[in-house]
């Protein structure tokens, strides 16, 4: 297990923007943590994901737990999808803690993840099925190198989906 030290210091958060949105989308440490230690790193490792939980402000959109993957996901070398009962135990218990649920992640076996569209297809079904605060859901795809070009942030609505910029910050 790698942890995420680009800079060989201490843990670092991921701070995503997007021109003409007030809004950045801040993922905590510990979440990115989680999932940087499901990087496909090597060539039988399998996609991983979960769900994203955290608050939403003017000012942000925070991420601070990722949960996930779980033992009845479906999981292949190019393709993941969560159980999703346990995706749904997942959201009552961190909605107990207060928390909501904001999208989804996963890992991808390769260096520079890019969406697929059945990436997006997924996403645009889960945001047609959920009763959400928001009209967008976040996607956070994980790739195999621990640059921060090797993680791919997408917002997903209705009509359209955004690729945040995205950048580590000192915690
Ligand atoms: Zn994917």
């Amino acid at each position: 297990m790698t942890l995420l030290r680009p800079n060989g210091g201490g843990a670092h958060c991921l701070v995503g923007r997007l021109e003409s949105v007030a809004q950045q989308v801040l993922v905590s440490a510990d979440a990115l943590m989680h999932m940087c230690r499901y990087r496909q790193c090597s060539p039988w490792a399998k996609e991983a994901g979960g769900q994203l939980f955290g608050s939403i402000s003017a000012e942000q959109i925070l991420v601070t737990v990722a949960t996930g993957p779980y033992p009845r996901d479906e999981r292949s070398r190019y393709r993941y999808r969560s159980d999703p009962a346990a995706a749904q135990r997942s959201i009552l218990v961190q909605a107990e803690s207060g928390l909501l649920y904001l999208g989804e992640w996963h890992t991808h076996a390769e260096d520079h993840p890019d969406a697929s569209g059945l990436d997006g297809d997924a996403m645009r079904l889960l945001l047609a099925k959920s009763q959400l605060n928001s009209n967008a859901l976040l996607m956070l795809i994980v790739g195999r190198k621990t640059m921060v070009d090797s993680l791919g942030l997408w917002s997903v609505a209705a009509e359209r989906v955004d690729q945040w910029h995205l950048e580590y910050a000192a915690t």
